[in-house]
């Protein structure tokens, strides 16, 4: 990309001969020049879109990231917390570099409304903010279950508070008890993700809880292991998981841990559990729908992938989970997504095309038990015929190896890349 021509003619059209590395106050003085562009969403695909928007744009280009929480809880490797391998504390990021090192400010409220004629936004605390751009990165948001209450019967698929609940739930299990977990039809976040929870937590139960008499139950909606079949498939032989393919759940009492299900067109099952991890089914932040940026019908954003603005309003991007391209829901692409967003941004500022021919990519390592992890990789290109992120040929495949050490130990090395550039 070249990014570079992009920042360098924006700072030329704006009569600026100086970038980053300049102090935020410098950048503020120079607000009512710039345009503005704010980002909605501080997680993989918000904080890193504000980051390179800034580390790119320089002083020619003014960004907010206003996210709800003051600290995000990451939920790559948030399975990793419920065998004790990493503590929520430890996946826990802050906003300070997006602030002191690159100059975005950072508000801390939540978006209740878009005006898309007038281009502004208003916040939680009333605050109404204009735009030049808007970014949108608000994650996903889950589809109601009959008599689901997340805070009996965690869902943990988003970070922190849920997964240190569930985490205490399996902490009080005694050998002889069950958990039952259901997956989420696709497509959902992470797609590995729940096959790997399943793993960590037979695991855990068995290896450090050293109990021989608890069972593991996985209730997937979708008709079979939606990704890294085998590798999957022979970790819940090792485990002696009980994998319930196609099995549509209908609705849960929170309070008994029950789970009221189908299974294809038969008639309702049930299965009670002393943990019940319910994963529903899921579809874009809240506020992608209030703005009307969903289609009709579909629970995704609509974007062009080439700048990833939507096709329902014009100067308002959608990237990371609630993009509907069809590219995976996941952290290290949502990364991807935003840098291809940013320098699109930073060209249309400029007057500029977006990059014709973009690239992204995904990767997810998942742990199978304490020692061992597994990874798949898929890298995506436009395509000019069909308009769309198609995954190139050859470069997208799971570990021929599956589950091992070094793949466990390369994790870290992956994360702690995908955190800094997110984060630091
Ligand atoms: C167990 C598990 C394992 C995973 N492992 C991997 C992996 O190995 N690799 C990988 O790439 N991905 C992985 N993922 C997926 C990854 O975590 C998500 O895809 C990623 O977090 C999505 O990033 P995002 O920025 O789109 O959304 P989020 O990370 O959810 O960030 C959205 C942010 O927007 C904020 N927000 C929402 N609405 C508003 C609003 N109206 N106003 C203000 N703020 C708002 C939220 O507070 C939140 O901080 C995993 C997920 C899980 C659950």
């Amino acid at each position: 990309m070249s990014t570079q021509f992009s920042r360098r003619s924006l700072l030329k059209a704006l009569g600026i001969g100086v970038a980053v590395g300049l102090s935020p106050t410098l950048a503020r003085a120079v607000t009512t020049t710039v345009p503005h562009v704010i980002v909605v969403g501080g997680g993989f695909a918000g904080a890193t879109a504000a980051k390179y928007l800034k580390m790119w744009g320089g002083l020619g280009v003014q960004v907010t990231l206003i996210e709800a929480n003051p600290t995000y809880a990451s939920p790559i490797l948030s399975n990793l917390v419920l065998n004790g391998q990493k503590t929520s504390a430890e996946l826990s990021f802050g906003y300070a570099s997006h602030n002191q090192k690159y100059g975005v400010n950072i508000i801390h409220a939540t978006v209740d409304s878009i005006d898309k004629v007038n281009q502004s936004i208003t916040l939680s605390d009333t605050q109404t903010l204009s735009y030049d751009r808007l970014i949108l990165a608000p994650g996903i948001d889950f589809m109601p279950v009959v008599g689901h209450d997340f805070d009996k019967v965690p869902h943990a698929w988003k970070a922190g508070a849920q997964t240190d609940l569930l985490k205490t739930q399996i902490d009080a299990m005694a050998d002889g008890d069950a958990f039952v977990m259901t997956i989420p039809a696709a497509p959902y976040r992470c797609p590995p993700g729940p096959y790997e929870r399943a793993c960590v937590v037979a695991d855990y139960l068995k290896n450090s809880k050293g109990f021989t008499n608890c069972t593991v139950t996985v209730l997937d909606a979708n008709p079979g292991i939606t990704v890294e079949a085998t590798t999957f498939g022979n970790a819940f032989t090792g485990y002696s998981v009980t994998y319930i393919p196609s099995a549509v759940v209908q609705s849960v009492n929170s309070d008994t841990k029950t789970v009221t299900y189908s299974v294809s067109s038969g008639s309702a099952q049930t299965l009670t559990a002393k943990t019940l991890n319910v994963i529903p089914n899921q579809k874009a932040g809240q506020i992608i729908f209030d703005a009307g940026l969903n289609t009709v019908d579909g629970n995704w954003a609509p974007v062009n992938p080439l700048d990833y603005q939507s096709t329902l309003a014009s100067n308002i991007h959608i990237i990371g989970d609630s993009q509907g391209t069809g590219q995976p829901k996941a952290g290290h692409i949502g990364n991807s997504e935003a840098k291809v967003c940013a320098d699109a941004v930073l060209r249309s500022l400029n007057g500029d095309q977006p990059d014709p021919a973009p690239k992204t990519n995904s990767a997810c390592y998942s742990p199978i038990s304490s020692t061992t992890a597994s990874w798949l990789t898929a890298v995506y290109e436009y395509d000019s015929g069909t308009q769309q992120m198609v995954p190139v040929p050859g470069a997208s495949y799971p570990a021929s190896e599956g589950a091992t050490t070094n793949n466990y130990r390369n994790m870290f090395n992956w994360s702690g890349n995908l955190f800094a550039d997110t984060f630091a």
